[in-house]
């Protein structure tokens, strides 16, 4: 691996996508500065899927491998945790003497300059580099530049309870197996699969697919007109629907996951996102360009975000290997042609499942 980095990137968003992108760029040389709005403290999120192969064709076998670690050393494909796959990212990030992560690092504007792009932080600081690529979600501030005539991901119509209790906290339910499970109830779906932890206890997570409480999500500023604004937070779910929510779970779902989702009730840990979807019209524009959940935002349904924004990332390498400083916008444009029409035909693919499920387009 080249350790002497002439070209560089700046990654807004050191989330999944953002940090796998960071990894794939530094295998081809590059100096990587990744700019994290938010603090170290890891969040919780959903399950997902991965796999050493998967990984070690984007970031190569030793920073594969540090990953797996982490998640536990499921190298099978098998779901894991969104925590630990963020945390092995980010180790193996630190082990990187081409990446660097700042966090509390937020991105307020940026500028394609030419011969070079820039971009502006809150703190006043100013960041310049060869190529400026948004990982950063589904309100991404760099797809404004990239897709200016197209800047926003829409409301789906639904949203999702996600949560996380372990099978010791309920000695009164039935035992978890380790197995996906997934059931319809009235105009609700839920998701789990239940997994052991490194100390023998099962995690139970789990996702409630719900389009009944659009007004909810409004009144408390999530969604704006057709735009997701904001995760509902655990701590700021109203105690009155926290109720509501363990009362549904019992009227449609056996134990153990009534029960988990009373005990994530009981504790104030369950968090609201509503869903967002968007079909990408470009993902790059001069030396910018996006990857992840800034290029396209697939419903969760489809199972694979995650798997994208690694492809993202794969493609943006490849299309920028042995480029120089003044090719960097044509490589640019060979990553979109590469994962343009994918991208498309990805959260196209969940949109049948949005429109059956939402009650409110
Ligand atoms: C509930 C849920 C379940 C999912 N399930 C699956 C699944 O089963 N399988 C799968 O493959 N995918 C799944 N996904 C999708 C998957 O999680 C994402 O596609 C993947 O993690 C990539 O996300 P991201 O890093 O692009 O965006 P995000 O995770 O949204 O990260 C964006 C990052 O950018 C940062 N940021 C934003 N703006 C700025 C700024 N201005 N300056 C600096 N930083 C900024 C944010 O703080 C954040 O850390 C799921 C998603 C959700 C929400």
């Amino acid at each position: 691996m080249n350790r002497s980095a002439s070209m560089s990137a700046i990654v807004v968003g050191g989330s999944l996508a953002g940090l796998t992108t960071a990894l794939a760029l530094t295998r081809i040389g590059w100096q990587v500065h990744v700019l994290e709005r938010s603090g170290p403290k890891p969040r919780t999120g959903g399950a997902l899927q991965t796999s050493f192969q998967e990984l070690a064709r984007a970031i190569g076998r030793d920073h594969a491998e540090t990953v797996i670690d982490a998640i536990g050393g499921e190298a099978s494909g098998a779901p894991t945790f969104w925590s630990p796959l963020r945390e092995g990212l980010r180790g193996a990030v630190h082990r990187d003497p081409l990446a660097t992560l700042h966090h509390e690092t937020q991105v307020t504007a940026l500028q394609d300059e030419g011969d070079s792009a820039s971009v502006t932080c809150s703190d006043g600081r100013t960041w310049r580099a060869d190529a400026v690529i948004g990982a950063d979600g589904h309100r991404s501030i760099v797809r404004e530049s990239v897709a200016p005539e197209h800047p926003d991901a829409t409301y789906a119509g639904y949203s999702l309870w996600i949560g996380l209790t372990r099978q010791s906290d309920i000695p009164q339910a039935q035992p978890a197996r380790s197995q996906f499970f997934m059931r319809h109830g009235g105009p609700h779906l839920l998701l789990s699969y239940p997994r052991p932890s490194d100390g023998g206890d099962m995690l139970i997570g789990w996702a409630w697919y719900d389009a009944t409480r659009n007004s909810l999500f409004r009144k408390e500023g999530s969604i704006a007109g057709s735009v997701v604004q904001r995760t509902l937070r655990a701590e700021n779910v109203p105690p009155c629907v926290l109720k509501e929510l363990a009362g549904e779970a019992r009227k449609y779902w056996e134990s153990p996951f009534s029960d988990a989702i009373a005990e994530s009730a009981r504790r104030r840990e369950i968090t609201g996102i509503p869903i967002a979807e968007y079909v990408p019209e470009r993902i790059a524009r001069g030396r910018l360009a996006i990857v992840g959940n800034a290029a396209h935002v697939p419903t969760p349904m489809t199972g694979s975000g995650f798997a994208a924004s690694v492809d993202d990332a794969v493609a943006l390498s490849h299309a920028l290997r042995g480029s120089s400083p003044a090719t960097v916008p044509d490589a640019l444009e060979t990553y979109q042609k590469a994962r343009l029409d994918k991208a498309q035909a990805l959260v196209e693919s969940g949109r049948g499942f949005s429109r059956s499920f939402a009650i409110e387009q």
